[in-house]
C-alpha cells in the first residue's frame, strides 16, 4: 500500500508540505475546515474596503487539481487517535494516516476575556474581515443619520487594540478611509473628524521592529491622524466602548489585534504545549514520542532561530512545510536520520497607509515610500495566480492614483425579516 500522508490545514505550512511532496511516492489527503487557502497578510485590506475577498483566497481543491495523488477534504478535525493513527473529524469521519502533518495555525486570543469577542472582532478569516468591513462602513452610515452629538462621536470613534503589524495596518487604513476617501460622500458628518485610536499596552508600537523603525511608524501614523495610546492595557470591551488604563472611551467599533492562541492541535494529540497552546516539538518538528506526527507553523513552537523562538509568520510556516516534506522523502528512501529544522529570517514588514511602510531585512532597513513599493511587490509576488496578481496590483494603483476604493460594499449582514 502506498504511504499515506495526511495534512491537516491548507494554510501556508500545509500547502508548502503538499508542494514539497510533489512527485514523491505517497498518497496525500489534505483536510481543511474551509474550502480556501487564505493569504492572511492582506486580510486587513478586505477589512478596510480595499480588496475583495476573492482577491486573497483560492479554493484548495482547485489549487491542487493537477495533483492526482492528492485528495482534498472539507472537514473540521477535532481529534487524533495517535495509537491507531487516525484523524477524527467533527462529523464523525475518520481518516487513517501513516504520516500526519498538523498545520492548523492560530487564532486571536482575548487574554482570558472571550466575552469581549462580540464587541471587538479579531482578524483571522474572510468572515472576520467582512465583519470588520461591515461594522466600519455601517458606523459611518449610522453617524450620518444620528442627531445626538455624543452618540455620533461614538459612532465616529474607531478603536484598534494592539500595536503589532496588524493593528498598525488596520489603523492606518481606517484613518485614510475616514480622512481621505470618504469625506465627499457624506452630507451630515465630516468623516475627517473621525477618531482612530490605537491602544498598545507596551511602551511602543511594532515591538518586533527596531526602535527607529517603530518611532518612524509612530510618527507616520500620527501624520495620518491616528491617536496612539501607549503603556495602557485595555481592561474592558463592551457595546459602549473600551476602558484602557483608567479611562473610558466611547466607541462603536473596536477591533482586536492583540494576542494569539494556537489551534487545539497539541491537545488533539496529547502533546506538551506553551502558554499560547503551541505544541512543543522536537528539533525536527516531530511530536515528542511520535516520529510519524509533524506539527508545523503557528500551531507549534520551536527555538530554531539561532536559539530563539521561530516567529509566527508565513515564511516560517512555509519553510517548516518544505522541511517536513524533505524529511518524509528521505525516510521513504530509508534514511531515518533526524533532520533538525533551522529557520532563515528574511525580514519584518509592515505598511502604514498607502504611501509608507517599514521593512527590517536585518542587514538593511528601509522605510517610507520605497519600503511601501517593496512591500507591495513582495505581496503581489506571493499571491497565487496571474489574474489575482494583476487584479490586486490594479486595485492598489487605482487607489494610489485616485484615492477611490472599490470594495465599499456592506454585505453578509445579519438576516432581518423584510416587509413584503
Ligand atoms: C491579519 C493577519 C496578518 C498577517 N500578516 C502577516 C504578514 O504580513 N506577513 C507574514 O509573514 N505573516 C503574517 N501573518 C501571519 C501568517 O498569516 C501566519 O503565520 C501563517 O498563516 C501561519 O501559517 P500556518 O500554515 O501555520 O497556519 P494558517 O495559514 O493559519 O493555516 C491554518 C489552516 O488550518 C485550517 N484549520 C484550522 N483548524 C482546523 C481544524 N480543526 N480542522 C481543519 N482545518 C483547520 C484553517 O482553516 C487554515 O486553512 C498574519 C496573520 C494575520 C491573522
Amino acid at each position: 500500500m502506498t504511504h499515506h500522508v495526511v495534512i491537516v490545514g491548507a494554510g501556508f505550512g500545509g500547502l508548502a508540505a503538499a508542494q514539497g511532496l510533489a512527485g514523491a511516492d505517497v498518497r496525500i489527503t489534505i483536510i481543511d475546515q474551509r474550502n480556501h487557502h487564505l493569504f492572511q497578510p492582506l486580510l486587513y485590506q478586505v477589512g478596510t474596503a480595499t480588496l475583495a475577498t476573492s482577491e486573497i483566497a483560492w479554493p484548495v481543491r482547485h489549487l491542487l487539481r493537477k495533483r492526482k495523488e492528492v485528495t482534498t477534504l472539507l472537514g473540521a478535525v477535532t481529534g487524533v487517535d495517535t495509537e491507531n493513527r487516525k484523524v477524527l473529524l467533527e462529523d464523525g469521519g475518520i481518516v487513517a494516516y501513516d504520516t500526519l502533518i498538523l498545520a492548523t495555525g492560530a487564532r486571536h486570543a482575548y487574554f482570558g476575556h472571550d466575552e469581549w469577542e462580540p464587541f471587538a472582532p479579531g482578524l483571522k478569516t474572510l468572515e472576520d474581515a467582512t465583519t470588520i468591513r461591515r461594522r466600519v462602513l455601517l458606523s459611518f452610515e449610522r453617524a450620518e443619520r444620528e442627531a445626538d452629538p455624543a452618540r455620533r462621536a461614538a459612532l465616529l470613534t474607531f478603536v484598534i487594540v494592539g500595536g503589532g503589524p496588524t493593528g498598525v495596518e488596520l489603523s492606518g487604513a481606517i484613518a485614510e478611509l475616514a480622512h481621505q476617501n470618504l469625506p465627499e460622500e457624506y452630507r451630515h458628518i465630516d468623516t475627517r473628524k473621525a477618531r482612530v485610536v490605537l491602544i498598545e499596552a507596551g511602551p511602543r508600537i511594532l515591538p518586533s521592529f527596531t526602535e527607529d523603525l517603530s518611532a518612524y511608524a509612530h510618527a507616520s501614523l500620527e501624520r495620518l491622524g491616528v491617536e496612539i495610546q501607549l503603556g495602557q492595557a485595555v481592561r474592558e470591551c463592551s457595546d459602549q466602548g473600551v476602558i484602557y488604563g483608567d479611562q473610558p472611551l466611547a466607541a462603536k467599533v473596536i477591533l482586536w489585534a492583540a494576542g494569539v492562541r494556537a489551534s487545539a492541535a497539541a491537545a488533539w494529540a496529547g502533546l506538551p504545549a506553551d502558554n499560547a497552546g503551541r505544541a512543543l516539538v522536537e528539533p525536527d518538528l516531530t511530536a515528542p514520542g511520535h516520529p510519524e506526527i509533524f506539527v508545523i507553523g503557528d500551531t507549534a513552537t520551536i527555538n530554531a532561530w539561532h536559539g530563539k523562538a521561530v516567529p509566527g509568520i508565513a515564511p516560517a510556516a512555509k519553510q517548516q512545510g518544505t522541511h517536513v516534506a524533505r524529511t518524509i522523502r528521505m525516510r521513504l528512501r530509508g534514511n531515518t536520520a533526524q533532520r533538525p529544522f533551522r529557520y532563515r529570517h528574511s525580514g519584518n514588514l509592515a505598511t502604514i497607509g498607502k504611501r509608507a511602510a517599514v521593512i527590517d531585512f536585518g542587514w538593511i532597513k528601509v522605510r517610507g515610500w520605497l519600503a511601501w513599493w517593496l512591500w507591495g511587490l513582495a505581496h503581489i509576488y506571493f499571491l497565487i495566480g496571474v489574474r489575482n496578481r494583476l487584479a490586486v496590483a490594479l486595485s492598489w494603483l487605482w487607489i494610489y492614483a485616485t484615492g477611490s476604493r472599490s470594495a465599499h460594499l456592506i454585505t453578509q449582514g445579519e438576516q432581518r425579516p423584510r416587509p413584503n
